[in-house]
């Protein structure tokens, strides 16, 4: 394990009501005995995430979504074929899980050769990948990997430890596997007929975030760089976690904006269109913005916290996910420009 990341005995869980969603626990992990927390025993157990292929649709030609159902520790999966070859973004949670998403690529692809890649390396995306990767080749980018090997085995033993009893059960005889393939920055799949892009992004949700882009339909798929109305997660717990960026989570958007993608595939939510990732966007630039501008007025973290808080309730009311807004002031609020007064 890590010396940079707790040790899972001490790690605690912060479960806020009504915003218990897959990406909530997910990101907690990373969350040292020092950071302050709040427990509701009763919401401790996530529910079991199981994923239900019978939900898939396809949303594209040739392209299957196997749904999130708004389910706590169930990704949007997703099946993109080509004349020759078949991927699979990324594996569900667990065994038994990938065993479901496998069997039915396999049944989807009808002889065409399998591959896998997956958007970043936490559990519910990712740890199924010992079970594709018996009949598809995995790609993944370098600063995934070393994610992987980081952080992965003491994700692992913490969700084992703190989730509960189903996600327990779940990820009982996972084993963290490499990639047979990784690259750098970008990777040209060709699946015959039809090309995908992997675009490693850089530091934004983790380190190794992707980009899973099919060009002949504009279709992206973000893993957890976005998510449907949702506050951004950012997995801040210093000094145990501190890979988060706002201000190249933000640089990220911009640049997928730029491409107009017309289908946009979140790691957790409905799929949507751009508005997904302009949603994103704006948010991180109204957090970094009001941030930084109350950082350069003089005001302490601890007054630019609560007051960006309300800014953000307000704007956007409707959005899940509200613990994550004081621990995204936190960490943009160390991103603020040397100049500015503190
Ligand atoms: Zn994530």
């Amino acid at each position: 394990m890590s010396t940079h990341l707790p040790n899972p005995d001490v790690t605690r869980r912060t479960f806020m009501a009504g915003a218990a969603s897959a990406i909530v626990a997910t990101a907690l992990v990373g969350c040292g005995g020092e950071v302050p927390v709040e427990v509701t025993p009763s919401t401790s157990d996530i529910p079991d995430p199981v994923i239900d292929v019978s939900g898939a649709s396809e949303v594209a030609r040739d392209i299957m979504i196997i749904p999130d159902r708004g389910k706590t520790f169930v990704p949007n999966i997703g099946i993109i074929g080509g004349r020759d070859s078949v991927l699979i973004v990324d594996t569900g949670m667990g065994q038994e899980n990938a065993e479901k998403v496998l069997d039915y690529a396999v049944k989807y692809a009808r002889g065409r050769k399998l591959y896998l890649t997956t958007t970043h390396f936490h559990p519910e995306h990712a740890y199924g990948a010992d079970i594709i990767t018996k009949d598809a080749t995995y790609l993944a980018n370098k600063a995934q990997i070393e994610d992987l090997h980081r952080k992965g085995q003491p994700y692992l033993t913490m969700f084992r430890h703190d989730f509960g009893a189903a996600v327990a059960k779940r990820l009982d005889k996972v084993q963290l596997v490499d990639p047979t393939i990784t690259y750098d920055r970008d990777y040209d799949l060709d699946l015959g007929g039809r090309v995908v892009q992997l675009r490693a992004t850089g530091q934004a949700h983790t380190m190794g975030d992707q980009l899973v882009i099919v060009p002949d339909v504009k279709m992206v798929f973000t893993g957890d760089l976005v998510e449907t109305h949702q506050f951004a997660i950012f997995p801040w717990y210093p000094p145990s976690d501190v890979d988060v960026s706002g201000v190249r989570w933000r640089e990220v958007m911009r640049k997928a904006i730029a491409d107009a993608p017309s289908i946009v595939v979140p790691g957790h939510g409905n799929v949507g269109d751009i508005s997904r990732l302009t949603d994103t966007h704006g948010y991180l630039d109204e957090l970094i913005q009001e941030t930084w501008k109350q950082t350069a007025e003089g005001k302490s973290v601890e007054d630019i916290v609560p007051a960006v808080k309300e800014l953000m309730f307000q704007r956007h009311p409707e959005w899940i996910g509200r613990e994550w807004v004081e621990k995204g002031i936190r960490c943009v609020h160390t991103e603020a420009p040397k100049t500015a007064s503190r």
